[in-house]
C-alpha cells in the first residue's frame, strides 16, 4: 500500500492501517512543500508528523509534535529577543538539528529520513516526496508569505489570492519514492489539505502520469462546504475550486477511482452520485484510534487487498 500524505488527516488514518497491515507494508509519501528553516535548523512538518506517529512519540492532541515535549530552548531563544515562528518543543527540534546535520553533510531529505526512521524504530517508509525544495507560498493582499507564515504566524487569516508551489517545475520526484511505485498498486489519498498537502505531490513532473496507471482511492477532507479542519477551504477557494468533495475530486481528476465521502456530507453524496468515479459513504471522522482502524478497514475492502 502507497499513501499519499500531509501531517494531520492522513496520520490519523495510517494511525488505523498499522492495525490492519504489517507496518513494513506501509509506503507514506510525503509533503515537503511546508517545511521551513527555523533557527539553523529544517523543519518537516508533515514528514514529522508521520514519524512520531509510527513511533508512538506522536501528540495527538495536535497532530504535531512530541508528547510531553519541553520547550525551554524556545522559551530561552524568545527571552534573548529571538523569537521563532513556531513553538518547537525541545525534542522535537532535536530529530531537526539531526536532519539538518545529514543535509549540510550532503545526505539528501530521502535518507536523512530514512536515518530518522531507522533510530525511531521505524518499519514503514516514510518516503519525502522529494529531495529537491518545492515551498508553498501565498500571496495575500500585504503580500507573498511561507505557508507557515499565514497558517502558524497569522493564524491562517490573511485573505489569499493565489497559491504558488515555488520550485515545483525543477523538481523531480525522490527515486525512493518511484521505486515504491514500481511495486504497489493500490493508492490511497488520505483526508489532507488537498492544495498544500497533496497538491504539491501530484505536481511532480510525471507523478499524475504514474498514478493512472494504479488504483487510486481517496478520503474526503470536506464534509459539506467545510473541511473538517484547517485552512483547506480558504485555499480550494483561492484556486478557483468549490470548497466541497466535488472539488476534491476535481482535484484528483484523471487519477482517482473511488472517493469515500463521509456519511454527513450531503451534499457531497448529491453531487457526486452522478459522476463516473466510485462513490463510497462511511464514517470518516477519526476521532480515536479505533474510528481510524475501521475507516482503514473500508479502505482495504474497497481496494480488494
Ligand atoms: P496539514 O499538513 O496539517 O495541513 O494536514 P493534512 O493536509 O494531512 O490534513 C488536513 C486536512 O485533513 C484538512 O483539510 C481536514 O479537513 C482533514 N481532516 C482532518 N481530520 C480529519 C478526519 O478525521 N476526517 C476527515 N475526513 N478529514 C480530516
Amino acid at each position: 500500500m502507497l499513501v499519499l500524505s500531509g501531517g494531520t488527516g492522513t496520520p490519523k488514518l495510517l494511525d488505523g492501517l498499522r492495525n490492519i497491515l504489517p507496518e513494513e507494508e506501509i509506503n507514506v509519501v510525503v509533503n515537503t512543500a511546508e517545511d521551513m528553516w527555523v533557527s539553523g535548523n529544517l523543519v518537516t512538518p508533515d514528514i514529522d508528523t508521520v514519524l512520531y506517529m509510527f513511533a508512538g512519540k506522536l501528540d495527538t492532541t495536535k497532530w504535531w509534535g512530541i508528547k510531553n515535549d519541553t520547550f525551554m530552548t524556545y522559551e530561552a531563544l524568545g527571552s534573548l529577543g529571538h523569537d521563532e515562528i513556531m513553538r518547537l518543543g525541545d525534542q522535537d527540534r532535536a530529530t531537526n538539528i539531526i536532519r539538518s546535520d545529514l543535509l549540510r553533510a550532503g545526505r539528501s531529505l530521502t535518507e536523512a529520513t530514512q536515518e530518522l526512521a531507522r533510530v525511531l524504530g521505524i518499519r514503514a517508509k516514510v518516503l519525502p516526496m522529494s529531495d529537491d525544495v518545492v515551498r508553498t507560498m501565498l500571496t495575500t493582499p500585504a503580500g507573498k508569505i511561507h505557508f507557515q507564515e499565514f497558517w502558524v504566524r497569522e493564524h491562517g487569516k490573511p485573505d489569499v489570492l493565489e497559491v504558488v508551489q515555488e520550485g515545483i517545475e525543477k523538481a523531480s520526484i525522490a527515486p525512493a519514492v518511484l521505486q515504491a511505485l514500481e511495486n504497489e498498486e493500490c493508492v490511497l489519498i488520505g483526508p489532507s489539505n488537498p492544495i498544500t498537502s497533496i497538491g504539491p505531490i501530484l505536481a511532480l513532473q510525471g507523478m499524475k502520469e504514474l498514478l493512472k496507471k494504479k488504483t487510486v482511492i481517496a478520503v474526503s477532507p470536506i464534509i459539506g462546504k467545510e473541511p473538517v479542519s484547517g485552512p483547506a477551504g480558504k485555499l480550494m477557494a483561492a484556486r478557483g475550486l468549490e470548497v466541497s468533495s466535488a472539488g476534491v475530486v476535481d482535484c484528483y481528476k484523471d487519477i482517482l477511482d473511488i472517493m469515500i465521502l463521509d456519511e454527513r456530507d450531503e451534499y457531497g453524496i448529491s453531487v457526486l452520485k452522478n459522476t463516473k468515479c466510485k462513490i463510497l459513504i462511511a464514517d470518516t471522522i477519526m476521532k480515536d484510534v479505533g474510528k481510524s482502524t475501521a475507516l482503514a478497514r473500508i479502505v482495504m475492502d474497497a481496494f480488494e487487498c
